[in-house]
């Protein structure tokens, strides 16, 4: 008898993990894996909604496997597992399909903001549905929680709403999800504070970048435009670099703050020192990712026991799912 919460979070595998998915995700999962049952999904059928050139997802996952392991995701604790090898999550969604408007989905408005920044114009039935099988993947285990960072609340409150639906109509069997918001929810990219650090917006610093990769990404950063020559008083607020020092440089980051505001220190020192941070905060990341890289094999046994521990889950969820239905 365990008294942990169960915890579901997952990403889509679309390559290397960057500072921004570390800070808003994966440094969240690493802590919380000491008091809460984790599953890790790689959802692998949610990468089809927005790109049905499969031929690079087997390495996309690796890598991303790679970026959770160097993080620290300990395996023996946290299971982590594709959701297409969990055949579970497919009979679900269907099943959850039947328990929500077609209209509910369109009001949606992660799905609105997806139109409009992908340019979507003919949107396909999976991609509306996109919610719904992640309230599959979070329900198949029982799940209570799941950190998300804001953008995501709107799809915990649809898995909220299945939840309830499928109970008043069937039966208890499912809890109310609750959004677990991430302490980082925004990381801004390297060119603007206002713009997020994000994989399609080539803007990011990678977990597996070398120390050089990051000097010379850092040297591009925009910081504030008034501050043109060393000696000139810079605006830390509006200085994405700053940002940078509040979350890896913390014991610094006042003084660099009075630095900068009185000219006393130039940007390009600046940038260097905060580089030197980053990179000191990712030496353990890369020890661990030279492993895994030198023993792939490893990576697919973790697969395999996730997706067995994960598929047990969900067997149990899907016997209490037919008896509540009278199914089989
Ligand atoms: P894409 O550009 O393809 O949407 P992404 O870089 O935004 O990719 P996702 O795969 O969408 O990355 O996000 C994975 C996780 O990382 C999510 O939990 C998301 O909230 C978090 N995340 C992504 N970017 C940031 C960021 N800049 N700051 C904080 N959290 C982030
Ligand atoms: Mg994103």
């Amino acid at each position: 008898m365990t008294l942990r919460k169960t915890i579901l979070s997952g990403m889509r595998p679309t390559g290397k993990l960057h500072l921004g998915n570390y800070v808003g995700a994966l440094e969240n999962w690493v802590a919380l894996q000491q008091d809460y049952n984790n599953y890790h999904l790689i959802a692998d059928y949610h990468v089809l909604t927005t790109d049905l050139d499969t031929s690079h997802i087997t390495q996309d996952t690796v890598d991303m496997v790679i970026d959770w392991l160097a993080a620290g995701i300990d395996p023996l604790k946290s299971p982590m597992f594709r959701q297409s090898q969990v055949k579970q999550h497919t009979e679900l969604h269907l099943i959850f399909s039947m328990l929500i408007t077609t209209a509910r989905l369109e009001r949606n408005p992660a799905v609105k903001d997806q139109v409009r920044d992908l340019h979507i114009e003919n949107m396909s039935y999976g991609h509306l549905g996109y919610p719904v099988l992640q309230a599959a993947d979070i329900l198949l285990y029982k799940g209570e929680l799941v950190p998300v960072g804001e953008d995501q609340v709107p799809h915990v409150e649809i898995s909220r709403e299945i939840a309830r639906h499928f109970n008043n109509q069937f039966g208890p069997v499912f809890p109310e999800p609750e959004p677990k918001l991430t302490p980082f929810a925004r990381l801004p990219g390297l060119d603007g504070i206002d713009r997020k650090m994000s994989k399609s917006g080539g803007n990011t610093i990678f977990l597996s970048d070398s120390p050089e990769d990051i000097q010379k990404k850092l040297r591009t950063a925009v910081t504030d435009p008034q501050k043109v020559r060393k000696n000139d008083p810079g605006r830390p607020e509006i200085c994405l670099v700053h940002t940078y020092h509040q979350k890896f440089n913390a014991p610094e980051a006042e003084d660099i703050e009075t630095g900068c505001r009185s000219g006393a220190l130039g940007c390009v020192e600046c940038k260097k020192r905060i580089a030197e941070r980053i990179s000191a905060c990712l030496t353990p990341f890369r020890e661990k990712r030279a492993y895994f890289d030198a023993h792939p094999q490893e990576v697919f046994d973790i697969l395999t026991d996730g997706e067995q521990r994960a598929r047990s889950r969900a067997e149990h969820t899907m016997a209490d799912v037919h008896a509540a239905m009278h199914l089989g």
